[in-house]
């Protein structure tokens, strides 16, 4: 910049010099034209006046020096000249513009070339009345002339501009030099910004403004300088979270190029912090995330799913962080869930086995000892050991379901009518729909491809509840309903619904809502958790929409597409 500032003001003062020195050397030259007219004029003028008819002609011309004196005769012919010429030889005169001039009264200088002498002259002739007759004097200056004294002090101008030019070279680098100083430490000092080693600017003192922009960049540098403390701590804070958190943690780009990634996903993937910058493919080959994570970077679709790597299984969290074009993958690490999930399963399979056959004896026993007893009070006993166990023999009976729902692999569906399986169920419910004088009916049927006896233990749990929550006289009602692409079955009832807060707990196994009445109703507080696993197995999604006092919607909506959830606690 100093440089280019320097060039252009020596261009703009050369170029102001030159320009000056130019006005002035055409302002003199024209001076000196008009004085060389004046002078022509007043030597012709006076030449006029002496002149008179005894002169000795050739003699009176002599006196003219440098100046050309010339007298024509009025048919043009030259009669004498002051130069050493041949006048007999010369062209007529008449025709030239200053005789013309002067014919006409009206004498101007004109300014031309001589053929007699090879030079431009500055001319001016006067008609002289002589006797009867009349001359033409005629006075002329050579052109060159005027200009010599402007010429001989050429050289010397021109190494005054020269001068005065080097002059304000010096002056304007000196200037320029002061100019620019404060601004090269400054710009030091920002570069040193972003290290965070920034001192405060001093003002120069050589120019007000220039201590007022470096005041304005010192100011601006100081705010700059605390944010960028801010933020470094702020980068700083995140960063040990984030190296310090449990899930594996890494963003792509637009490009699948890594970005960021955390200590944890390091230790997953086994690869060293050098991984950032590379594409996702050196990370990790695994088709699912690749899927997902492609499906992120083009459509901004969130996905969760689970992978197994290395022997330990994730659940992988793929979505866009928010306000930016990065997508982020979350591994959370639930191999010891996992284990300690069917641990538990595996407990409750075999203590409800291992409780199911004594159970069975003793319901048997009873039995028994009802058929051969009389005595009303020992049959009071009996009456509540058959209630015992038979609600005992329903819950072990539950368990045993969701437990052999927990460990389905697979299922083997077939076209299910929901109508009929409803009436199914309406059949073995209908003591308890009789006994509560239930309004009880099905709307619409719909046949879908499911495994038989989990749609019977879906609806059975579900319309059983309907009824068991229900009030004296009230309604139930199971609709089945079908579009292009799903099959809805909503079981309603008009019953004692359920408060707020506790409809997100109830699909927890053994939650009930009120314990004892529950217990009062024969529920075991696994119904819901039945019916959650059937539609995870079928990749069903089940809904509940309920109001104290009013009634509830339990709607599952059964779509074509089928994803089975094994897991879906987690
Ligand atoms: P339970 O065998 O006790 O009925 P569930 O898992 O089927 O267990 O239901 C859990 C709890 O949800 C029940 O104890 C009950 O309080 C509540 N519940 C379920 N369905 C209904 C319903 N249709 N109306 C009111 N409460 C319901």
């Amino acid at each position: 910049m100093k440089k280019r500032l320097f060039i252009y003001t020596t261009l703009i003062i050369f170029t102001g010099l030159l320009c000056f020195f130019a006005a002035s050397v055409y302002i003199t030259h024209t001076n000196n034209l008009n004085i060389a007219k004046y002078t022509v004029i007043e030597t012709a003028r006076i030449c006029a006046n002496l002149y008179n008819n005894d002169i000795d002609v050739s003699a009176f011309v002599k006196v003219g020096g440098d100046t050309r004196i010339t007298i024509i005769s009025p048919d043009g012919a030259v009669l004498a000249d002051s130069r050493p010429l041949d006048v007999g030889a010369m062209e007529n005169h008449l025709n030239r513009p200053e005789i013309q001039a002067a014919l006409s009264d009206f004498p101007t200088a004109h300014i031309r070339y001589s053929d007699s002498l090879g030079v431009d002259f500055i001319y001016y002739a006067l008609k002289v009345i002589s006797g009867n007759s009349y001359v033409f004097i005629r006075a002329a200056i050579p052109v060159a002339k005027i200009d010599a004294y402007l010429f001989q002090s050429l050289p010397l101008l021109i190494m005054i501009l020269c001068i005065v030019t080097l002059f304000c070279f010096a002056f304007s680098r000196g200037m320029i030099g002061r100019i620019i100083r404060p601004f090269g430490s400054v710009e030091q000092n920002l570069r040193l910004l972003s290290s965070g080693e920034y001192t405060p600017e001093l003002a120069s003192g050589s120019y007000d403004e220039i201590d007022a922009i470096l005041k304005g960049i010192d100011e601006v540098a100081q705010v700059l300088l605390l944010s960028m403390t801010a933020l470094r701590e702020e980068k700083t804070k995140a960063e040990y979270i984030l190296n310090n958190i449990g899930d594996g943690i890494f963003a792509v780009d637009v490009n699948k190029n890594i970005t960021l990634i955390n200590n944890a996903a390091l230790d997953i993937f086994n690869v060293t912090p050098d991984i950032a910058g590379k594409n996702l493919n050196y990370l990790c080959f695994d088709k699912a995330l690749g899927d997902a994570v492609d499906d992120c970077v083009h459509n901004e679709k969130a996905t969760f799913f689970e992978m197994t790597h290395n022997g330990r299984i994730y659940i992988v969290t793929v979505k866009i962080l928010p306000g930016t074009i990065l997508t982020m993958v979350i591994l959370s690490d639930v191999t010891d869930n996992r284990k300690n999930a069917s641990q538990r399963e595996e407990f409750f399979a075999n203590a409800s086995h291992e409780l199911k056959t004594p159970l069975t004896a003793i319901k048997g026993f009873n039995e028994l000892v009802a058929l051969n007893n009389k005595d009303k009070n020992i049959c009071k006993y009996i009456d509540s050991i058959t209630r015992e166990t038979d609600r005992m023999l329903t819950l072990i009976g539950d368990m045993l379901k969701l437990s052999e729902l927990e460990n389905t692999q697979d299922i083997n569906p077939e076209s299910v009518s929901l109508y009929k399986t409803a009436n199914e169920v309406r059949g073995v419910l209908s003591a308890a729909i009789d006994e509560k004088a239930i309004n009880f009916e099905i709307i619409g049927d719909a046949a879908v491809s499911a495994e038989p006896g989990h749609v019977y233990e879906l609806m059975k749990n579900l319309i059983e509840n309907a009824v068991r929550y229900n009030n004296q006289g009230g309604r139930v009602s199971v609709t089945i309903k079908r579009d292009r692409e799903s099959v809805w079955l909503v079981i309603s009832d008009d019953g004692i619904g359920i408060p707020t807060e506790e409809q997100t707990r109830i699909f927890e196994r053994f939650y009930r809502v009120e314990k004892s009445r529950s217990q009062r109703n024969g529920g075991t507080g696994l119904g819901l958790s039945i019916a959650k696993h059937v539609c995870a197995l079928h990749g069903w999604r089940l809904s509940l929409k309920s109001k104290p006092s009013v009634g509830t919607d339990v709607t599952v909506e059964v779509t074509q597409v089928r994803h089975i959830d094994k897991n879906p606690e987690i």
